[in-house]
């Protein structure tokens, strides 16, 4: 397909696609479907070899969030059965921390539900963020605690952080749609501040919330425009008791699509499949590493992931390698302007991303179950595409919070 050849030329020089271009690949055929992920997965061993990078999220806040955005199972007025906890003390979150580092990750993400963080609340989560990097030297952190402030992104700096999420998750035309006690530009906003005082930033977008593909479009090109080190890719896990319950829209073969999007449009940045990997893209999830170079290893903020241990086994068993915490994530040109991981004294990127991963931004999360050793849960058979999988989504009960040990 020329379209292909064109976008992978692109990809290589790090060209941007024409809107058109990338409408074309959201508009494939299924039978062109295996020629876009080769397509999309040269640019992405071009830019990041074979490598997966792991990311492990802690809670460090659960629920009770102020806002209204749909997604959300932390929202107000939320339904969802979710585990509600105020702050974790330093000790814990590092503990919880620790499990993902054992795992295999090499970034954790520190998220707080709510609207932003109060001055007190940047104290507490910088005391974190010291005691974390104390306790387990090279780990890059990524903090996520919604709208920032005046000073606020530089003083988390300061203590340590390398990154900070907050994502972008639709288009400017649809964000009030989804919610409304606050705006697209406040998110552009903290996004902006992030990068300005030296975090590498982090922003993304959740699919499958009813948008168009021109939504999709016009978010991936915002968010271009607003150069993040990486970009989470959410696919929206409907939770029962939110606004979007009746969402499921999504298949593993779009799934693939906006991944594949998303690697021409971004083509040197991490690309992260965050919350929905285990629900959306099942048993496709090994194809979706040759377009993502980035996955959250164990759970998600308020729902189960596939094991850790499944997800290593899927790494090695697809022919990718899980990124060590000595390697640079990021391409040269990009580390070397100071950009995420492995930049900033090693940094990150990528930023949850998963409150659901987008960063509180998007506190969604997904996940399915835990079942053990195996890849995507899930027992259905012939469960039509696009059907509501209830069955694979799980309200997280385990790891930050609670008594049990985490899923790393
Ligand atoms: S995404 Fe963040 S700000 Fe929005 S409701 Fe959820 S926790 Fe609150």
């Amino acid at each position: 397909m020329d379209l292909l050849n064109t976008l992978v030329d692109k990809g290589l020089r790090r060209e941007l696609p024409t809107r058109e271009e990338a409408l074309a690949v959201l508009a494939t055929t299924d039978d062109e479907l295996l020629d876009v992920v080769a397509a999309a997965g040269k640019v992405r061993r071009h830019w990041f070899g074979r490598r997966v990078k792991l990311n492990y999220l802690v809670n460090l806040k659960s629920g009770l969030c102020p806002e209204d955005c749909s997604y959300c199972s932390q929202r107000l007025g939320s339904k969802a059965d979710i585990l509600k906890y105020t702050w974790l003390k330093p000790d814990e979150a590092s503990q919880a921390a620790a499990a993902g580092l054992a795992g295999g990750a090499k970034r954790v993400c520190l998220v707080a539900s709510g609207r932003g963080p109060t001055d007190r609340d940047v104290d507490r989560v910088s005391e974190t963020i010291k005691t974390i990097k104390e306790q387990n030297e090279g780990v890059e952190v990524c903090a996520c605690l919604g709208l920032l402030s005046d000073g606020q992104a530089e003083r988390l700096r300061e203590a340590g952080a390398d990154a900070y999420n907050h994502n972008l998750n639709t288009s400017e035309g649809t964000y009030g749609d989804i919610t409304t006690t606050h705006t697209y530009a406040d998110r552009v906003d903290t996004v902006q501040r992030a990068h300005a005082a030296g975090l590498s930033a982090c922003s993304g977008l959740i699919a499958g919330m009813g948008e168009s593909d021109e939504d999709l479009v016009d978010v991936v090109y915002s968010l271009r425009e607003l150069d993040p080190d990486s970009v989470p890719v959410n696919f929206l896990i409907p939770f029962e008791g939110t606004p979007l319950a009746k969402e499921w829209n999504l298949t593993p073969q779009r799934c693939l699509r906006i991944l594949a999007m998303v690697r021409f449009v971004c083509p040197d940045v991490e690309v992260r499949i965050a919350g929905g990997r285990e629900v959306h893209l099942r048993s496709m999830q090994p194809l979706a590493l040759h377009l993502a170079n980035s996955i959250f290893l164990g759970d998600y903020l308020t729902s189960e992931g596939q094991a850790g241990k499944a997800d290593l086994e899927m790494i090695a068993d697809a022919g990718f390698e899980v990124e060590g915490a000595g390697e640079v994530t990021l391409p040269e040109h990009r580390a070397a302007a100071g950009g995420g991981c492995g930049s900033h004294t090693d940094t990150a990127g990528g930023g949850c991303g998963a409150h659901a991963s987008a960063g509180c931004g998007s506190h969604q999360d997904a996940g399915c179950g835990s079942h053990e050793g195996g890849g995507v849960c899930g027992t259905a058979a012939a469960v039509p595409a696009g059907e509501p999988r209830t069955d694979l989504v799980a309200v997280r009960r385990r790891g930050a919070g609670t008594d049990l040990a985490p899923n790393a």
